[in-house]
């Protein structure tokens, strides 16, 4: 496994790699990596020759930096878990090598960042597919793997690729969770002791309102899934919206066309976790 903090470097060995007639998968991490992060690894290898996972806290997309700067970093732990599984390159740039100059581009991602993350994380698309994009274009991979649990991420990750036209397949990948069903993340090492104890509420709660919403209407279900979460003095429901896969429109009848996804943001204390869910069509 090499390591390269190089941009130059990795785009002149991905180029060589391809010239060789390898395919090229592609993990974006901020690190602090679970089984989550390493599920995507797994997915990358049953269609990919070479495999590349990128460590980088990208400061842009942090609308708080509060969340910036107690972000969990553990590359020592993140690289000896890599050397376990089949990753052939690790790129952790620093930070001038992602952003040696001010990066204005600007994207236009419809309506996608109006709701939800784009509504409460303001300017946090436009980091995500800042970074995103300059990661593309430093590896321009085959197939570029992101996780489900960020459910809205994978759709503006979608819609820049194709505007700026990248020939990069977006393989979404599903939510792995713990035993007690909270959805992997970075962030949950944050919690203190009670707080995990309690967070486990909040996907129990989502797959409940799946099962309960056979019985009651949109408006009825969000209601009660941000109550019942609210009811538990640890947790503060954001948001919660149930909403069209593709457009991301809130939905308010059940017999709309198209899947639907539940999708929440709750604080603990600092600590803000999401989480998301298909409902039955
Ligand atoms: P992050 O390091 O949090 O930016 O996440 C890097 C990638 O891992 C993103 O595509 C996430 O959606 C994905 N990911 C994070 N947590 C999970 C999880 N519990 N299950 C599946 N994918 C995940």
């Amino acid at each position: 496994m090499k390591i390269l903090k190089s941009a130059k470097k990795l785009t002149k060995e991905v180029e060589n790699l391809k010239s060789q007639g390898n395919s090229i998968g592609f993990v974006p991490t901020m690190g602090a990596l679970h089984q989550g992060h390493l599920s995507l690894i797994e997915n990358a290898n049953h269609y990919n020759d070479i495999i590349i996972v990128s460590i980088f806290v990208n400061p842009t997309q942090f609308n708080d930096k509060d969340d910036y700067d107690r972000y969990p970093r553990t590359m020592d732990v993140d690289i000896e878990k890599l050397k376990k599984v089949k990753c052939d390159y690790v790129f952790t740039p620093e930070e001038n090598e992602m952003y040696p100059e001010e990066d204005n581009r600007e994207f236009n991602f419809g309506n996608l960042d109006k709701v939800m993350e784009g509504e409460h994380r303001p300017g946090h698309f436009k980091g995500v597919a800042l970074v995103v994009s300059k990661l593309f274009e430093i590896v321009n991979p085959h197939k570029a793997y992101f996780g489900e649990k960020d459910f809205q991420q994978v759709a503006v990750i979608k819609h820049i690729t194709k505007q700026l036209g990248f020939n990069i397949e977006i393989v979404p990948c599903p939510i792995i969770r713990e035993k007690d069903g909270l959805a992997m993340s970075s962030r949950n090492t944050l919690l203190t002791t009670d707080q995990r104890m309690n967070v486990s509420l909040i996907s129990k709660t989502i797959f409940e309102a799946r099962e309960r919403s056979k019985k009651m209407t949109v408006s009825e279900t969000k209601d009660w899934v941000i109550r019942t979460i609210n009811d538990n003095p640890y947790l503060n429901v954001e948001y919660f919206e149930i909403v069209d896969e593709s457009s991301l429109e809130p939905i308010d009848n059940w017999s709309q066309k198209g899947e639907k996804v539940g999708c929440i943001a709750v604080h603990v204390g600092k600590v803000r976790l999401i989480d998301n869910i298909r409902f039955y069509s």
